[in-house]
């Protein structure tokens, strides 16, 4: 077995997903030079941290997790615009397995029941029709082994926001989403899944909308990256 799987990684070997560079048998998922550099949000606690705090704004949600500050002109930029524009759905995959097993010590899995990515709109979804939000919440399901189901999707009905002010579009936002859960899933505990955490706004009108078709449900949230 160990002679197939040295010829595995020969012919397929594994890649740092910041840097492209081949991995040492050791290193997972990302190389260790470029592990020094990750700008890593430092979570200190997943019942009260800032973005958290800004979610809650606009939902209620338990728990909240967070890995990397968002910075546009970092290296480590390049594996969340490589998701977004060069089709790396083996990346995104990648990313989320690697996020759980950043996260792990703070035992989200055993306290989640499904993971829910956030619907993407077309701005966000690449030319090859990825949601990266579901990429990343795909790794984390196949590491955390926990289902992923798309309960929510974007409504064919929302309105403009460019045109309304802060509170109008806050009531609109939420318009923005449907939910749809079965029977099955109700007041269970879901993980509800983003690339990239700003104003809290997409994540926190995903949650309450769920909440508002399930009132029995928890929401937590996870997102790779904070924008803050
Ligand atoms: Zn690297």
């Amino acid at each position: 077995m160990k002679i197939l799987k040295d010829l595995y990684n020969i012919l397929m070997p594994r890649r740092c997903v910041v840097c492209q560079g081949i991995l040492e048998p050791h290193e997972q998922y990302i190389c260790t030079a470029c592990s020094i550099q990750l700008p890593r949000y430092p979570l200190k606690s997943i019942e009260d941290n800032e973005p958290l705090r800004k979610v809650w704004d606009f939902a209620p949600v338990q728990y909240g997790a967070t890995l990397l500050y968002y910075r546009p002109q970092s290296d480590y930029h390049k594996m969340i615009t490589d998701i977004k524009y060069r089709g790396g759905e083996q990346l995104g995959i990648k990313l989320g397995q690697w996020a759980a097993m950043e996260m792990a010590h703070w035992q989200l899995a055993e306290k989640i029941d499904v993971i829910v990515p956030v619907p993407s709109d077309s701005k966000r979804e690449n030319k090859r029709g990825y949601n990266q939000a579901e990429l990343i919440a795909r790794g984390l399901g196949n590491a955390m082994q926990r289902p992923v189901e798309t309960f929510l999707e974007r409504s064919k009905t929302g309105t403009s926001q460019t045109k309304l002010g802060k509170r109008e579009r806050r009531e609109n936002a939420t318009g923005r989403y449907e939910a749809c859960i079965p029977q099955s899933w109700r007041g269970k505990h879901i993980l509800l899944v983003d690339d990239v955490l700003t104003t809290g706004a997409t994540i926190g009108n995903c949650a309450q909308t769920l909440l508002d078709e399930d009132s029995q449900a928890t929401i937590s949230i996870f997102t790779l990256a904070y924008d803050g």
